[in-house]
């Protein structure tokens, strides 16, 4: 006589769940999230040491830059102080109207 099998394999442990609050949830009532930005490098030596941003245009662009919408973009001037290149950073932002 074969033995039946009644064993079941469950599995209690759900590996999709991520720990932390679900994306887009975020919230009153807690502190604000600390993201850091990497410093922009000077693109003949690579320092990130600059001069002060200078002619500074604003532009109301609407538009999305790498998936992000964005509504103005700014270019500021500026100077590498180890070697004197002149750059333009060129940033993208996102303000909504009535925000
Ligand atoms: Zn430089």
């Amino acid at each position: 006589m074969a033995r039946k099998r009644t064993k079941e394999r469950k599995r209690t442990k759900d590996k999709t769940r991520k720990p932390g609050r679900p994306k887009g949830t975020g919230s009153s009532g807690n502190p604000p999230a600390v993201t850091t930005a990497e410093a922009v490098r000077c693109p003949a030596c690579g320092s990130t040491q600059r001069s002060k941003y200078h002619g500074t245009v604003e532009r109301m662009i609407a538009g999305t830059q790498a998936g992000r919408p964005h509504t103005h973009i700014i270019w500021r001037r500026c100077a590498c102080l180890d070697c004197g290149r002149h750059r333009v950073e060129k940033t993208y932002e996102n303000r909504p109207a009535g925000g």
